[in-house]
C-alpha cells in the first residue's frame, strides 16, 4: 500500500518537500494551499486550494481521504493552519510532522532589534530612521503607514490595490528570491535608514540582512509566534527536507515498485 501523504503548503520548502516525494514514486502526495497567493508555484502530485473550515473539518478530511501522514509545511507565521493541524491530527490519529525554515541567527556586525508585532516594529523602526524599508506582507503594513513623517519603501508580488494613502510611499513589484547585489543597490538607491523584516529564516530572502550588515544599517526583526513544537505536541518538527524524507522514509518505507 502506498503511504497517503497530506502536505499543508504555501512555502517553496512544501515545493521542494513534494517534487522530492512525488519524484521518489513512493508516495500519495497531495499539497494543500490556502489559496491566497495569486499564481503559487505548484509542486509535483495532486494539489487542492481553500481553507478545510477548521481544525474539526480538516481531521475529517484527514480522515475521508485515508491520509497516513500530515505534513505542516506552512510558513512560520501561518500560526492558525498550524494549530488546527495539531488538533486534526490528534482529533484524526495521524501522525503529524513540521518541517520549517530555520530562524535566522544575527551575528557579528549585525544590529538587530527583536519585537513581537508589526505595531512594535513600526513604532520601533520609526525611531531609528526616517527611510524605512518595510520589507513585510500587506497585511503587517497598517501600523507604518500611520508614519506620515517617514518615507517607505515596499515591495509586494502584486500591486497594492487601492494605493495606500501615505504621502511618502514607495512601491516596487518584485518576487524573491532576492540576491545580494539586488539587495545593496535597493538599500542604496532609496537610502534606507533601516530594514524591518520578520525572521522567516531560509535563503531566498536573506540577502537583505547581509546587504543591512555591510551597510551598517539597523534591522528591526519581528520574531516568530509560537507554533506547535516537539516533545510538547506531540509534533516531530525538522528544518530540512532531508530531515522530512528522512523521517518519512523510516516511518513509511518506500514503495515496492515490483509488488
Ligand atoms: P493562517 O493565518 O495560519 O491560516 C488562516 C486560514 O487559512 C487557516 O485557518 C486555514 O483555513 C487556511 N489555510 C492556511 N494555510 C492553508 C493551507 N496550506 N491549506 C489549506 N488551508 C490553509 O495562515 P496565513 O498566515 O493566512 O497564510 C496562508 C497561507 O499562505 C499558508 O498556507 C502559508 O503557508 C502561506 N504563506 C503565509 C505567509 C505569511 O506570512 N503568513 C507567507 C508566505 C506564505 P481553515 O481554517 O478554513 O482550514
Amino acid at each position: 500500500m502506498i503511504a497517503r501523504l497530506l502536505i499543508l503548503g504555501g512555502t517553496a520548502l512544501a515545493r521542494q518537500l513534494a517534487d522530492a516525494l512525488v519524484a521518489s514514486g513512493s508516495y500519495d502526495v497531495e499539497t494543500s494551499f490556502a489559496g491566497v497567493t495569486p499564481d503559487p508555484r505548484l509542486p509535483a502530485g495532486r494539489i487542492r486550494f481553500g481553507g478545510f473550515g477548521g481544525p474539526d473539518a480538516l481531521a475529517e478530511y484527514l480522515r475521508e481521504n485515508k491520509v497516513d501522514l500530515l505534513i505542516d509545511v506552512t510558513h512560520p507565521f501561518a500560526a492558525q493552519i498550524s494549530t488546527n493541524a495539531v488538533s486534526a491530527a490528534q482529533t484524526a490519529g495521524v501522525p503529524l510532522l513540521l518541517l520549517e525554515r530555520s530562524p535566522w541567527m544575527s551575528t557579528e556586525g549585525d544590529c538587530w532589534h527583536s519585537v513581537a508585532e508589526a505595531d512594535d516594529a513600526a513604532a520601533r523602526a520609526a525611531t531609528l530612521g526616517r527611510r524605512i524599508f518595510v520589507a513585510l506582507g500587506t497585511r503587517s503594513l497598517a501600523p507604518f503607514l500611520a508614519l506620515k513623517s517617514h518615507r517607505l519603501l515596499f515591495r509586494a508580488i502584486a500591486p497594492l490595490s487601492p494605493p495606500p494613502a501615505h504621502p511618502d510611499f514607495i512601491e516596487i513589484q518584485a518576487r524573491g528570491p532576492f540576491d545580494l547585489v539586488g539587495e545593496r543597490a535597493l538599500l542604496s538607491e532609496h537610502s534606507i535608514d533601516v530594514v524591518v523584516t520578520r525572521n522567516s529564516g531560509g535563503e531566498e530572502t536573506a540577502a537583505k540582512l547581509i546587504a543591512a550588515r555591510e551597510l551598517s544599517l539597523p534591522v528591526v526583526m519581528i520574531e516568530r509566534p509560537y507554533r506547535a513544537d516537539d516533545p510538547g505536541d506531540g509534533v516531530v518538527k525538522v528544518y530540512h527536507v532531508d530531515a522530512a524524507l528522512d523521517w518519512i522514509v523510516d516511518r513509511f518505507g518506500m514503495a515496492n515498485v515490483y509488488e
